[in-house]
């Protein structure tokens, strides 16, 4: 019989972090074209699975000095080569005991709603999508949702469906959501990636967690966030929602904002970009980032990332994420701070105030 102690022990002897499973019941009631239970109708359990981030690969942003381990490793290694190798084995251990096991890797930018700002996606026919597309002229597509898309059958939602993955993992009793939106563990704090398994099987559920809050509103995420996408904690715009009874809420970061800054990180920031380039703003393309306009939307992003692609010479299959801000501040205060990394490594994140290029 499929237990899910077997389930667990595959997952951490192949490589995952932690493993967590809770009934799909609790996304009833969630928005249908996030909602995985459209997935697998069949569904009785989903498994998350946790893959850490070695703290030592962010060591290179935090100095200066290295910028490439952290996209490459972080993002490109966990999202295609460790999640993916972990999901595999555990699904053949579900599958062998006659269930089916529906894996479901890191697929950022492909749902039917945005997953920068949640709005739907092109109400257009595929074929009438293909007109616009081609009269947009534009080269880098920064949608954040598929455009090409519609249901199949009535009473479904259009492919590809994309569930909010810090929310499920929420719901598999990993850990809680932080005020910086990140997830944060009491094994890890904001330093994992996840990935799914949705099952037909019935297994034992674990609790969502109840313990002591694991995110400090202490701010730190909101005062070394380059770009300011993060809102302070006490002002009111949060985001609240309710899964199966626990209240989740975090800061309402503008999250076209933080896809500028997270790659880019502004001309304080950004080692790379000469400071000519900065001051030129050359066609208004760094409007955004300049404080010139405060409204950040795909057609900011795409004139940023247009203007700025030139300067990383390799994108290991994702962007050159250069900031890293808030999880660093996280780690540092949870630190210091008597949160759940306290006395996890021997000497601390930071021991040195923060660079700030002076220009
Ligand atoms: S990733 Fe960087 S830009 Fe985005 S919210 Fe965090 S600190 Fe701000
Ligand atoms: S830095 Fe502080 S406020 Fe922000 S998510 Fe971490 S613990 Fe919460």
């Amino acid at each position: 019989m499929l237990t899910s102690s077997m389930i667990k022990e595959a997952a951490l002897s192949a490589g995952a972090d932690m493993c967590g499973i809770g009934p799909v019941s609790r996304f009833d009631g969630a928005p249908d074209e996030m909602n995985p239970q459209f997935l697998f109708p069949e569904a009785k359990s989903i498994i998350g699975f946790v893959f850490r981030i070695p703290r030592g690969v962010q060591r290179g942003i935090e100095e200066g000095t290295q910028f490439f381990q952290y996209p490459s490793m972080s993002y490109g290694g966990i999202n295609e080569i460790f999640a993916p190798a972990v999901l595999y084995h555990v699904s053949k251990v579900i599958e062998d005991a006659g269930y089916e096991a529906f894996v479901y890797r890191n697929t950022g930018a492909r749902g039917v709603v945005s997953d920068m700002d949640g709005s739907p996606g092109s109400n257009l026919s595929p074929e009438e999508q293909i007109e616009v597309i081609e009269h947009a002229k534009t080269a880098a597509a920064h949608h954040r949702n598929v455009q090409f898309t519609r249901p199949v059958r009535e009473g479904s939602v259009a492919p590809d469906l994309q569930f909010q993955f810090r929310l499920a993992a929420v719901a598999c009793g990993l850990g809680e959501i932080g005020w910086s939106k990140m997830l944060l563990t009491g094994k890890f704090g904001p330093m994992q990636r996840l990935a799914f398994i949705l099952t037909d099987a019935q297994l034992e559920y674990d609790e969502m967690y109840s313990g002591e809050p694991l995110c400090r509103k202490c701010g730190a995420c909101v005062r070394e966030c380059p770009g300011g996408c993060i809102p302070p904690i006490n002002s009111g715009k949060a985001i609240s929602v309710n899964i199966d009874g626990k209240i989740c809420e975090w800061g309402d970061i503008d999250m076209w904002r933080c896809y500028a800054f997270y790659t880019h990180a502004g001309r304080h920031y950004n080692p790379f970009v000469p400071k000519e380039v900065w001051d030129k703003n050359e066609s208004g393309s760094f409007d955004l980032m300049e404080g010139v306009t405060d409204i950040a939307n795909e057609q900011e992003i795409i004139k940023i990332y247009t203007a700025l692609q030139k300067y990383f010479p390799s994108w290991v299959g994702y962007n050159m994420a250069k900031c890293g801000g808030c999880i660093r501040a996280c780690v540092s205060a949870l630190e210091k701070k008597g949160g759940c990394l306290e006395g996890r490594f021997k000497n601390p994140l930071r021991t040195k105030k923060p660079w700030r290029l002076d220009r």
